[in-house]
């Protein structure tokens, strides 16, 4: 069985994939990225939406994990409305 080969390719997608998702990673216009909130994306099926606060004016909003590399504020770089804030549901996934 090749299977360990083929887990380590997958691995090494995920984690390629993962590098603008982490808290703490600032994208080219200066804007980071809080926390994952969990909550599902209400333009993009499939996409969870993150919390990312612009450094310039401190705004936080919604983000698809997709959209935070190229992700301009709402705020005061004129990027497009943020995806909706919800808070975390306590105590699930926690
Ligand atoms: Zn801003």
């Amino acid at each position: 069985m090749k299977l360990t080969s083929y887990q380590g390719k997958v691995s090494r997608v995920g984690a390629d994939k993962a590098r603008t998702t982490v808290p703490g990673y600032v994208n080219p216009r200066g804007q980071r990225v809080l926390e994952r909130t969990g909550a599902r994306s209400t333009t993009f099926p499939g996409q969870v939406i993150y919390r990312l606060k612009c450094k310039d004016c401190a705004l936080e909003y919604g983000a698809n994990g997709c959209d935070i590399h190229a992700r301009t504020c709402p705020g005061c770089q004129s990027g497009s409305k943020g995806e909706p804030l919800v808070e975390k549901p306590a105590g699930l996934f926690s």
